[in-house]
Order: C-alpha cells, then sequence, then structure tokens
C-alpha cells in the first residue's frame, strides 16, 4: 500500500525546498489519524532546518517523532469543556510573540479546529491574518464547513487521504465535491469547491479534478433509476464539462471556476 498521504508529502516537501510554505494550514478530510499523519508532518517540515526537511534524522526531527519538541505546541481541551475557550487561544496569540525554543519556528497545532466557537476562532483569525516572523499554525478539522470563510481563507488547504487510499490527489477532491453534491447540502459543497479552490493544484491536477468530477457523475448516472435524481446529475456533469472547456479555450482561473461550479451545483442540488 502507498504511503499516507504520499502526494500531499511531496508537495509540502517541494514547498520546503524552495522555502515557500505557507505559515497557516488547514487540514480537513481523511480520518482523524490520516489528518494527524498529515498535520504532524507539515510542522516537522515548517521546524526541521534541513535543506530536506523534513529530514526525519536531525534533533529536531527526533525530537518531534517523540513528541517532545518544545517549539510543536498543540492545544488541547480543558478537562471539564467540550470546545477550546477563547483564553486558550489568547494565550497562543501572546506566547506566538515569544522566539522559539531551538528552531525556526513555532508551530501551533489545533486538532478538531471545528471546536472553536466563533469567537475563538476569531481570536485566531487576528494572529493569522499578522502572524509574528518565527510562527506558523496547523489547524485539522473534520468539518471545514464549520471554520470560518475568514480564516479559511487565511488558510492553505491540504486535505488527508481517507481510509481508502491510492486515490490521487484530483480525485479525492472530485470524490469530496461528489459526496457534498449528493447530499444536497449547498453549504456542504460550497466547503468542498472552497477547498478544491485553496489547494493550489497545478493546472493540469486542477483540470482532472474536473475530468474525475464528470466521470463520477456519468457512473452514477447509469445506475440511477430516479428521473428526478438522473436529470440532476446529467445537469451537474454538463456543468463540469462545460467549465472544463472553458479553463481550456479561456484560461480560467482556479477560484474563478471553483466558485462557478460551488454556484452552479448548489443550484442543481436544491
Ligand atoms: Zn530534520
Amino acid at each position: 500500500m502507498a504511503q499516507r498521504n504520499s502526494t500531499q508529502k511531496k508537495r509540502i516537501a517541494a514547498q520546503a525546498r524552495r522555502g515557500t510554505l505557507s505559515h497557516a494550514w488547514l487540514v480537513p478530510g481523511g480520518s482523524a489519524g490520516s489528518r494527524e499523519d498529515l498535520a504532524a508532518y507539515i510542522a516537522a517540515a515548517l521546524i526541521c532546518p534541513d535543506r530536506e526537511a523534513p529530514c526525519g534524522s536531525c534533533a529536531h526531527c527526533v525530537k518531534l517523532a517523540k513528541g517532545i519538541h518544545p517549539d510543536l505546541i498543540r492545544l488541547e481541551k480543558l478537562p471539564d469543556k467540550s470546545g477550546y475557550v477563547v483564553e486558550q487561544v489568547r494565550d497562543i496569540v501572546r506566547d506566538a510573540y515569544v522566539m522559539p525554543n531551538e528552531a525556526p519556528r513555532k508551530v501551533y497545532l489545533i486538532p478538531n479546529a471545528e471546536d472553536m466557537n466563533p469567537n475563538a476562532q476569531n481570536a485566531m483569525l487576528k494572529i493569522m491574518e499578522e502572524p509574528p516572523a518565527r510562527s506558523a499554525f496547523i489547524l485539522t478539522t473534520s468539518n471545514s464547513a464549520a471554520i470560518l470563510d475568514t480564516v479559511r481563507s487565511r488558510c492553505t488547504e491540504i486535505l488527508a487521504d481517507g481510509e481508502e487510499d491510492g486515490l490521487g490527489d484530483e480525485d479525492k477532491y472530485a470524490r469530496a465535491i461528489f459526496d457534498s453534491f449528493l447530499r444536497r447540502k449547498p453549504a456542504d459543497i460550497a466547503s468542498a469547491c472552497t477547498m478544491l479552490e485553496k489547494a493550489k493544484l497545478e493546472r493540469e491536477e486542477f483540470d482532472s479534478v474536473l475530468e474525475s468530477l464528470s466521470m463520477l457523475f456519468a457512473l452514477k448516472i447509469r445506475g440511477e433509476q430516479d428521473s428526478d435524481a438522473r436529470k440532476r446529475l446529467f445537469e451537474a456533469k454538463e456543468e463540469a464539462d462545460e467549465l472544463l472547456r472553458r479553463r481550456l479555450s479561456n484560461n480560467t482561473g482556479a477560484g474563478h471556476t471553483a466558485g462557478a461550479l460551488a454556484v452552479k451545483l448548489a443550484r442543481l442540488a436544491k
């Protein structure tokens, strides 16, 4: 079996080499374990000072693997609370201005960021808007629709592998949009399309998402008995095909295409 999140890790390592790693990440999708795996890799890429970060063998990487690196700060819920409280986020904000102990950066990991209420998320937003030079933030979530748009817009989103694995990135984004369409929830569709936009895929990768999506619709149409549902799927497929055509002929950008896809699919899903 392929290594979990291997495509994503390759992309992160390439960014680390180029020195273009984002300081704010949102990791949705997959299982809790898969999100943890990907978040840990991002943290290591941000902290390891090696040119081939994360090298896996330097003192930083070793401490990270043992869970004892002082510059990886993991937010934990207070024992009697079901969500994070705004004071915890304010502590992070204060702490982020203090220099790292030994690494080039301090990294704050917030698992299940959907458990931050809007107050806490807004406190988080402030620090993400103007992050101190040597800080970075990784949020994981099982429900990206519960993350404020303002917070999401600050983050690079990277989708964690599901348990099925072996899917390319393109297929995962297509699958997320397809599933949201089947659930007929406009908010989920918007969320899945935002995720695609924020993934900052290469041009061909993005085009493949539209191709995969069209194929998923086509496969579903074949097995669908209900004529309304079949019509809906058919029109959704047409929209995906049309957006791909426009991208190929007019060089339409990823943001515009993902936005148009969200609007069109949400309308059809109603
Ligand atoms: Zn290292």
